[in-house]
């Protein structure tokens, strides 16, 4: 398994991209997969290269994830994300925070602790426990330009042969408070495990949860190559009539992207080669 070679993958959403943003996401991607790839390329882990990528991805007002969140149906911006360790099986998840601009990174803290998820003012109070800064007012939604659901994630596999991944979103716009989705959901949103791969999802959260959409994927990847791992999302998404777009990579670094949305923005870069990323994938796309 530790064969040296890293790999990783992010993803800024499933969805029909507005023309104004879709430039800014796909360049957004390729610089968070960079960002990822310094880490993988000096021996760094796969646990920081995914919460680095998708720290950055929060950052940029582009995603619907963390500072570009999307106002629910009170007007407030109530944010998800969780990470995995594919090493430990550890995982940590927030829901329904309104002052963290960097969700993952709380849900990174969290990874030793006992509990796998805590919402709202319980996840607020341990950020601020950690010394991980909290913005005074809640976080502002994004500018009406932004669509009104989406996503960001990442998957990597590091030189040891660790794999990890972190999923992070400000959910569904006008959808009711203190609802939740996939994101932070381990086995729907976003999945990990040391000799079998990692996978990130974006797409219709309930459909995504009633699925168990990364669990399925999981246990492709248990007996098929990546590509076709990635495939696995058609069926379960077409039996709903729901839209999902998936990133992964197997045990070995190789990756899988699919989606049955009009567009899903991402990236990835393995070890040996150059970047590649897009807002349209077809299975021949990823090498
Ligand atoms: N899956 C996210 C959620 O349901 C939204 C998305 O990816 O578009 O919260």
């Amino acid at each position: 398994m530790a064969d040296g070679r890293w790999a990783i993958a992010v993803h800024g959403g499933a969805c029909r991209i507005p023309s104004a943003l879709q430039a800014p996401r796909r360049e957004g991607c390729a610089a968070a997969a960079e960002a990822g790839r310094m880490i993988l390329e000096r021996g760094g882990s796969a646990l920081e290269a995914v919460k680095t990528a998708v720290c950055l991805l929060e950052d940029d007002p582009a995603f619907n994830a963390g500072r570009g969140s999307v106002a629910n149906a009170d007007g407030e911006v109530e944010m998800d994300a969780g990470i995995m360790d594919g090493a430990t099986l550890d995982v940590g998840a927030v829901a329904c925070v309104r002052f963290l601009y960097n969700p993952v990174e709380t849900a990174h803290a969290m990874l030793r602790e006992p509990p796998v998820l805590l919402v709202g003012a319980g996840a607020e109070a341990f950020a601020s426990s950690r010394g991980i800064a909290e913005a005074r007012e809640p976080v502002r939604p994004a500018t009406p330009c932004g669509s009104d659901h989406d996503t960001v994630g990442c998957v990597a596999r590091d030189r040891e042969g660790h794999v990890a991944a972190a999923t992070s979103t400000g959910g569904l716009a006008g959808t009711l408070a203190g609802r939740v989705g996939d994101a932070p959901l381990p086995g729907c949103g976003f999945y990990a495990e040391d000799g079998i791969g990692a996978v990130s999802l974006s797409g219709d959260g309930e459909a995504i949860a009633r699925m168990l959409l990364a669990a399925r994927v999981m246990r492709a990847l248990e007996t098929t190559g990546a590509k076709a791992a990635a495939a696995a999302i058609f069926d379960p998404m077409a039996r709903l009539g729901a839209e999902a777009g998936v990133i992964l990579l197997d045990r070995e670094g190789a990756i899988g992207i699919a989606h049955n949305s009009p567009q899903f923005a991402a990236a990835y870069v393995r070890e040996g080669m150059d970047p590649v990323s897009a807002i349209v994938w077809e299975q021949d796309d990823v090498r």
